[in-house]
């Protein structure tokens, strides 16, 4: 017998609810959006033709997942959050759009629309009483949420004070906290390491991050924030009449806003733009977005359009892309052995295409993972990519499976040299330990050469591996020996080639030492720590000899990087290739920068406390880019003190050493601005 609607809703209600549970509390979705979002639409149509199933509580009427107890406070919205109403295509927008057009009239076309990217990050909402930020809250239901504020202030993008003026007297900010695309890969790389679960994606790993006990570990992650909205209790008077004015002034007042935002006069233009959105926009952003967000632009029209449900408003809705994710059968699981030695497995897909492009392989980052999410060889799998992540295997899809899959687990020995492989005991990855390994070599001489390295160009995979058979290379100290006439002789290479080739080596030895401590693959050492070290020490020399605690000692080194930099500076193999680099004449040294001229120069600032507008970064960079120097602690040889609110020890201690400390206002003043 068929389900009857009401057992139908019911099941929809629970898969929904368990769904949001997943997604809102735990930040670990347990179905895709594309699956989360067929089965709330089927949801909505089976209460649109049954009203007699209306409740309440039923997903389609509330915003987000229920509240439930936790480490955070909980803290009521002053004006409720909402969420969008979607459309998926274009004609889903031309049926809201002339829903628009039966309630207003032609009063739409004179208003326009503003459109902006649909950031897919946590919504939160900051609420500042005479432009101070006192409190920043998640979502939650929409009504209450959670207050994550000690979290938030560990964010540089959200200011602490308004800038400008003009703002009402109490507020509350709208927008989005996200995580790049860098920041979330560099994470789950982190996290992989360590052996914990890598986050599914951006959106998620920002919402957990926002959610941490501890804001010393939300420092850690690399927190953004754009703001779009916002909302005042009452009928407070607004500065503005449009949704564009609204986001202009939001940038006056010091508070990021999406770049790529869109003033429409015309569906027809919307249309226009949300084409371009997903066809040129995305590819380039450095973010995750899961759409486009269309607005009414005149604030007036908008009130009176109001809200569905208190759940989403009429106004907007989310113009939603195709979703990134298809299933595809997996063909084979590879073993692909690093530069570090570490093997990595990689799945080999039948090539499907996602989100524009083809995919035939994806990271599946280590065989824990695998076993935890049970891949076997011959499963169809769901696979996903948003914007430039790497693609993700999600999981299996266990209903396709016929029962010739094969499971697979960690391999014994190394693919390529058969060295049996060692775990490292606090590190879920595994490793082929024998430094000769030509997966290895190749793998180290490929990085040598690359781009953030020593930015050899014509040297492919192909080309080194012709290299190393020839046995002309065998470590990367060798490819400073090469000749053109050596070169030359391999085949497929053009004496042209070989001269060529030859060229951009030489050319390379002058590179300065932050590349060359990042071409030779330090353990935990990438291109940013490269450069510290070597901004720090000055010269290899330097480096190789100093010790753990002055290693450590360096702000952004941490001890597992400080103990890796030691062992491998104090490695025999290492040091004889390092004279053998610096016998090819290959620089060891950073040039030391020139000090810009400007009204700092040459002088030692320490900031302390809050400044009114400026992030700590940024005015880093005013100082830095005047001449000067910002250094961290206050003593004798400091300069001067630039203080905000809240100041504390470092201010006392400059007041008692006579230094004198200036505020922000007089910094910008010194600045010339
Ligand atoms: P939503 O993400 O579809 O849209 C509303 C949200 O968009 C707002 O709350 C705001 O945070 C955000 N937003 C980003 N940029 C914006 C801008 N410029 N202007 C206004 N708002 C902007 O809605 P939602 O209620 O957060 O979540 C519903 C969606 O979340 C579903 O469609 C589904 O894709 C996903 N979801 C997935 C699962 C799952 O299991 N995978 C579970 C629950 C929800």
């Amino acid at each position: 017998m068929a389900e009857s609607p009401a057992a139908r809703a019911n099941v929809l209600r629970r898969r929904l609810e368990e769904a949001a549970h997943a997604y809102y509390v735990l930040d670990r979705p347990s179905l895709s959006d594309a699956a989360y979002d067929r089965l709330f639409r089927e949801l909505q149509a089976l209460e649109r033709d049954h009203p007699e199933l209306y409740d309440a509580d039923s997903p389609t009427q509330r915003v987000g997942a229920t509240i439930t107890e936790s480490h955070l406070a909980k803290h009521t919205h002053l004006v409720p959050m909402g969420s969008l109403d979607n459309a998926f295509d274009e004609a889903e927008l031309a049926e809201w759009e002339g829903r628009l057009r039966k309630l207003t009239g032609d009063a739409v076309d004179a208003a326009g629309y503003c459109c902006e990217l649909k950031i897919d990050g946590a919504a939160i909402s900051l609420t500042y009483r005479d432009g101070t930020l006192v409190t920043a809250a998640t979502r939650g239901n929409g009504s209450v949420g959670e207050d994550v504020t000690a979290n938030v202030r560990t964010i540089p993008d959200i200011p602490r004070h308004l800038a400008g003026e003009g703002w009402p007297p109490l507020i509350e900010l709208r927008g989005e906290v996200y995580m790049t695309f860098e920041g979330f890969e560099r994470m789950n790389a982190e996290r992989v390491r360590t052996g914990e679960a890598v986050f599914a994606n951006p959106r998620n790993s920002a919402a957990g991050a926002l959610r941490q006990k501890d804001p010393r570990e939300t420092a850690k992650r690399p927190l953004r924030f754009f703001g779009y909205a916002f909302a005042v209790p009452g009928a407070a008077p607004l500065p503005f009449r449009s949704q564009w004015e609204l986001l202009e002034t939001l940038v006056a007042w010091g508070i990021p806003v999406a770049p790529a935002r869109r003033h429409c006069p015309s569906l027809e233009a919307v249309h226009e733009w949300a084409r371009e959105l997903e066809r040129e926009i995305r590819p380039t952003l450095a973010f995750a977005i899961d759409g486009g967000v269309v607005k009414v632009n005149a604030l007036a029209l908008q009130a009176e359009l109001g809200v569905i449900g208190g759940r989403v408003p009429r106004w907007a809705t989310a113009r939603k892309f195709a979703p990134d994710l298809a299933e595809t059968p997996l063909l084979d699981i590879e073993v692909q052995v690093g530069r570090t030695g570490a093997l990595t497995p990689r799945a080999v897909l039948a090539p499907v295409e996602v989100g524009g492009a083809t995919i035939t392989y994806a990271t599946l980052h280590n065989f824990d993972l695998i076993a935890e999410k049970d891949l076997r060889i011959g499963d169809v799998v769901q696979v996903k990519r948003a914007g430039e992540v790497i693609p993700q295997v999600i999981g299996p899809v266990p209903e396709r499976r016929t029962g010739a899959e094969r499971t697979v687990s960690a391999p014994h020995r190394c693919p390529i040299c058969e060295t049996a492989i060692v775990r490292d005991e606090e590190e879920v990855a595994i490793f082929c330990p024998n430094v000769a390994c030509p997966g290895r070599r190749l793998e180290a001489l490929a990085h040598f050469t690359s781009r953030d390295a020593m930015d050899i160009r014509g040297l492919s995979h192909q080309r080194l591996e012709q290299l190393i058979a020839a046995g002309l290379v065998s470590d990367v100290a060798d490819l400073y020996t090469l000749t053109t006439d050596q070169v030359g002789a391999l085949e497929r290479f053009a004496d042209r080639s070989a001269e060529q080739l030859v060229a951009a080596i030489t050319s390379s030895k002058a590179q300065p030492l932050a590349r060359l401590l990042n071409a030779l693959g330090i353990r935990h050492v990438g291109a940013e720590s490269a450069k510290l070290l070597a901004r720090t020490f000055g010269t290899m020399e330097a480096l190789t000899h100093a010790s753990v605690e002055a290693l450590e000692a360096v702000h952004g080194v941490g001890g597992t990087m400080a103990e890796a930099v030691h062992a491998w500076a104090h490695d025999p193999a290492i040091r004889d290739l390092l004279a053998k680099l610096a016998r090819a004449g290959v620089r060891m040294d950073e040039p030391q920068a020139a000090v810009a001229d400007g009204p700092f120069k040459g002088r030692k600032v320490v900031l302390t406390g809050t400044l009114p507008t400026l992030a700590r970064g940024d005015a880093t960079a005013l100082i830095e880019a005047a001449g000067g120097k910002v250094t961290s602690s206050v003593s004798k040889a400091t300069d001067l003190v630039v203080a905000g609110e809240e100041a504390g020890s470092k201010l006392e201690k400059a007041t008692a050493l006579g230094i004198p400390v200036i505020d922000e206002a007089e910094l910008l003043r010194r600045l010339g601005r």
